[in-house]
This record gives C-alpha cells, sequence and structure tokens, in this order.
C-alpha cells in the first residue's frame, strides 16, 4: 500500500519520477501535510453522499482524501503535463474523473447533471490556483449552481475581504458580491510550511455556505452590483460623492439621488464601507426605481 500522496517524501518521489517542474504561472503550490487535508475535508462535510469539484488537483494531494470520503470526486485540471501523473497517483480510487479543462471555461452545470446523479449534495473543495481565486468564486456563485457549498483554501487576505462584516477595512465590494449568496466564515488559517514550493502570501480556507435565495431582495441584481461597485470606487469618498461620480450620469442626476437617500434615510456623507448589505439592497431599489 502506498503512502498518501501529501507526504513530502512520496510528493518528492513523484515530482522526481515524473521530472515535473512547478510553473509559478498557474498558481501551482502542492499541499505536503495530510493533517491539513483532512481538516479542509472536514470542514467541507464531506461524507459518502457528497458530489465532490475539485480545482486544480495538482499531483492528487487533495483529491486523495476527496476520494476517500466523497461519493465521486470531478476535478479540473488545467495543466496537461499533471495528466499521466493523476493517472498514476489516483489509480486506487475508482470514484475519481479528472477533466482537462481550465474550469474559468468549462460547463460546470453540465458536468454536475452528468456525474452526479447519485449523489445528495455537491461541494466546491479545493486548494485554489491563487492568481484567479476570485474569478472562479465568482464564476460559481453567479452561474446559480446547485452546489451546498465551496471550501478553498485561498490567499488569507482574500478570505479576509470576503468574509469581512461592515466597516471593517477589508469590507468592500467583494465581502457584498460573496455575502449575497452566501455564508462566509474563514475556518483555518494555514502556514506557508505545508506547501512545495511555499508560496509568498499566508492562506487561509474559507467556508461558503449557499444561501437558498440571495440575502437580500434586489428589483435588478445587475443594477445592486453597479451601484456597489460605484459607491467602493473611491474608499476615501462619502458614498454621495462615490454615486455622483461613478454611476452613469451621476452628474446630471445628483438631485434624484440625494431625494433618494434621504428618502430611505441614508447619509450621503457616509462611506460606502460603512453600510450594511441590507442598505445597499434599499438604496439600489429605491434608485433603480427613480432613475429608471
Ligand atoms: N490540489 C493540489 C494540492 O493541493 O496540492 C494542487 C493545488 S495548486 C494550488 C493549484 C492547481 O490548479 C494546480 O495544479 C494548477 O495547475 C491548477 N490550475 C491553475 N489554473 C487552473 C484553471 N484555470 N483551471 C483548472 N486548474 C487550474
Amino acid at each position: 500500500m502506498n503512502k498518501d500522496i501529501a507526504t513530502p517524501i512520496r510528493t518528492k518521489e513523484i515530482l522526481k519520477k515524473y521530472g515535473f517542474s512547478f510553473k509559478k504561472s498557474l498558481g501551482q503550490n502542492f499541499l505536503i501535510d495530510t493533517n491539513i487535508l483532512d481538516r479542509i475535508v472536514d470542514h467541507a462535510g464531506v461524507t459518502e453522499r457528497t458530489g465532490v469539484i475539485e480545482i486544480g488537483p495538482g499531483i492528487g494531494a487533495l483529491t486523495e482524501q476527496l476520494a476517500k470520503r466523497a461519493k465521486q470526486v470531478v476535478a479540473f485540471e488545467i495543466d496537461q503535463r499533471l495528466l499521466p501523473i493523476l493517472k498514476d497517483t489516483l489509480s486506487p480510487y475508482d470514484n475519481v474523473t479528472v477533466i482537462h479543462q481550465d474550469v474559468l471555461k468549462a460547463d460546470v452545470r453540465t458536468v454536475i447533471e452528468e456525474q452526479f446523479h447519485d449523489c445528495d449534495e455537491i461541494m466546491v473543495v479545493a486548494n485554489l490556483p491563487y492568481y484567479v481565486t476570485t474569478p472562479i468564486i465568482m464564476k460559481l456563485l453567479e452561474e446559480n449552481l446547485p452546489l451546498k457549498g465551496i471550501v478553498v483554501m485561498l490567499q488569507k487576505e482574500v478570505a479576509e475581504r470576503m468574509a469581512a462584516d461592515p466597516s471593517s477595512k477589508e469590507y468592500g465590494s467583494l465581502s457584498i458580491a460573496v455575502q449575497f449568496y452566501t455564508e462566509a466564515k474563514t475556518v483555518m488559517t494555514v502556514p506557508k510550511t505545508v506547501f512545495v514550493p511555499q508560496p509568498n502570501v499566508d492562506s487561509a480556507v474559507i467556508r461558503l455556505l449557499l444561501r437558498e435565495g440571495p440575502a437580500v431582495d434586489v428589483v435588478n441584481e445587475a443594477f445592486f452590483f453597479q451601484l456597489i461597485k460605484a459607491s467602493f470606487a473611491q474608499r476615501r469618498k462619502t458614498l454621495l460623492n462615490n454615486l455622483v461620480n461613478n454611476l452613469p450620469q451621476g452628474k446630471e442626476k445628483k438631485p434624484i439621488i440625494e431625494e433618494v437617500l434621504k428618502e430611505i434615510q441614508i447619509d450621503g456623507k457616509r462611506r460606502g464601507e460603512a453600510l450594511s448589505i441590507d442598505e445597499f439592497a434599499a438604496l439600489s431599489n429605491g434608485l433603480y426605481k427613480a432613475l429608471f
């Protein structure tokens, strides 16, 4: 019986056997600590009824631990050079499918429909490539996929922004975008020493549990996100200034914006970072009705 993939010795052996060299541009930092992997799988609540989507299996460190506990694992890997390695390292597991594709271009919905009909719930679990963390998470959320949740390793600083509360210095448009769809919590911080090569930034694991519906009722989702972007465009400016300067035709519409703020009792002198998601929803709905 082979040792787990995610041990320093076995990882070194596999890399040597295949003459594999890391590509920094693909965010390749592999995990070499089974303890950390176990904890990630615990936080994801993976059981024999769970279908798991993994992004970036690398040489299979996390995939292996998922395969041991999940019903089915489907992993998207962009790097062709890893395919023969994964075929070898994951050969003991018959519940894993590796798809050679950039996850950002993948039709994840169809993959779910085709691969997970025997599963009761679907989780995304991954040690994400850090250069594309936010686009990957936003793609998964915006496509409204039938997911229970997403438990992923990412840069600590990005995890903090995603899970931030109003008025904290990390709170911004990313916090609202993520919390619109999910309940977000940083569940672990992870030292650099458990990766090869070690990344330049600190890491954390975030758990995003999908809400049954969006956190707030908004009349027009696209306008809600446009408003959020405008409100945080220049963090040091007041809400009113940001709206006037960054909403389309904001300058001409200044009197209407002021009127709506007054009506819903939000002081335009506040900063965007002080508004809760409920306040943004009220502002978005009020402005949408008044402007369109
Ligand atoms: N899961 C492995 C582990 O924990 O050891 C490797 C994680 S490593 C941080 C990220 C992996 O994502 C690499 O294998 C990389 O080749 C892959 N990757 C990078 N960009 C990707 C993309 N757009 N789509 C799918 N996989 C990607």
